[in-house]
């Protein structure tokens, strides 16, 4: 069987170390095995229009941001399909036939539609487009046939949920979409980031990032604001490590094992103080960012090369879909003339 690989990002805010934690990393280190045959990329901007319908601003702005977020991190576009979700209107018509394969009930269920539901603040009237996003989901995955899909631990549910209308859809209509599989960091700590304010998730609607397009300054002074232990009062007071974001960044980012335990045991023994540890995690942070602001610099610089990338992978993007919805299509038997 072939390996497609698909991801995408909502193109509601610059990416940040949440997504290169999880996603964006496993992207790359699929990019440098090489051991699949397509690989696709892309910003989901009709699906962040479901919970911005009011804002579309929002999305236009970001919408070849989050690619280039994606470029500046080594991606290769020769080795990469990069789309814009709606230049694929073939995944709209996939999206109409799942829907009927879905029930209401089964959607309120899904944990993670609940919890970004209650963030929202939703819950008296949530668009019908962002309640059913996951199956605007299975349409961007089945579309092409993806079977391996890297993602960070929000999005597990969803992709259950994906399986599901696969096997409804193949038990009901006969063999034609491929089953997905997600895969998740081996790394807990990179599963889920937390906030540089110490809520559970890094989230561009929460406020509490650290981008990769952020400059060196920027990037100091969030680090030496972060949410540490807040009884680690006095340097030689022993400190807690396991819900402490500074050492949840190290532990999904320090190359060097040896000493981030070295770290972590004087900081729980007591007298490591919270500066010490945030200037290591600062300059492991800036290790990484510094080549991809590198790249963006190149980027930026060339706007245009950005915007053929995104032409090119669209159109590309469009007949792999348009071969999928044709075997959709005659699946379900919506195929009434003769060629
Ligand atoms: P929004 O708040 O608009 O939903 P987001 O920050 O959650 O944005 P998405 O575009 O929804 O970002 O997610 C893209 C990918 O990045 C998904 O695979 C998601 O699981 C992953 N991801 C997002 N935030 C984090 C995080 N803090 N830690 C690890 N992975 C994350
Ligand atoms: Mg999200």
């Amino acid at each position: 069987m072939s390996k497609i690989i698909l991801t995408g990002d909502r193109p509601t805010g610059k990416l940040h170390l949440g997504h290169f934690a999880s996603s964006l990393r496993l992207r790359l280190k699929y990019q440098e095995e090489g051991d699949y045959d397509e690989m696709y990329v892309f910003s989901a901007d009709m699906q962040g229009l479901t919970d911005n319908a009011k804002n579309p601003e929002k999305i236009k702005e970001n919408v070849f941001e989050v690619i280039k977020d994606n470029l500046s991190i080594g991606l290769d576009p020769k080795k990469i399909t990069f789309f814009v979700q709606s230049g694929v209107p073939e995944l709209n018509e996939l999206t109409m036939f799942y829907l009927n394969l879905v029930t209401l009930s089964r959607l309120k269920r899904n944990p993670t539609i609940k919890e970004e539901i209650k963030q929202r603040g939703f819950e008296e009237s949530i668009p019908v487009g962002f309640l059913t996003y996951p199956i605007s989901q299975a349409a961007d995955i089945t579309a092409f046939d993806a079977n391996v899909i890297p993602v960070g631990d929000d999005q597990i549910p969803i992709l259950e949920q994906v399986c599901e209308i696969v096997d409804t859809f193949n038990n009901t209509y006969g063999d034609t979409l491929v089953r997905p599989k997600y895969v998740i960091p081996d790394n807990k700590s990179s599963r889920r980031l937390p906030g540089t304010d110490g809520k559970a998730k890094m989230s561009k609607s929460a406020g509490n990032c650290i981008y990769l397009s952020d400059d060196t300054e920027t990037v100091r002074k969030k680090v030496m604001s972060m949410f540490t232990d807040p009884n680690h009062i006095k340097v030689e007071n022993p400190g807690n490590t396991k819900d402490n974001p500074v050492f949840i960044y190290l532990d999904a980012f320090c190359e060097d094992r040896e000493k981030f335990e070295e770290l972590k045991n004087h900081y729980e023994r007591g007298g490591l103080g919270d500066k010490v540890v945030k200037e290591y995690l600062f300059e492991v942070l800036e290790s990484i960012l510094t080549p991809i602001r590198e790249r963006r610099a190149y980027y930026d610089e060339h706007p245009e090369i950005v915007e053929e990338i995104i032409k090119e992978g669209t159109a590309h993007a469009r007949e792999k879909a348009r071969e999928v919805l044709n075997k959709v299509r005659k699946s379900i038997g919506v195929e009434y003339f003769k060629k």
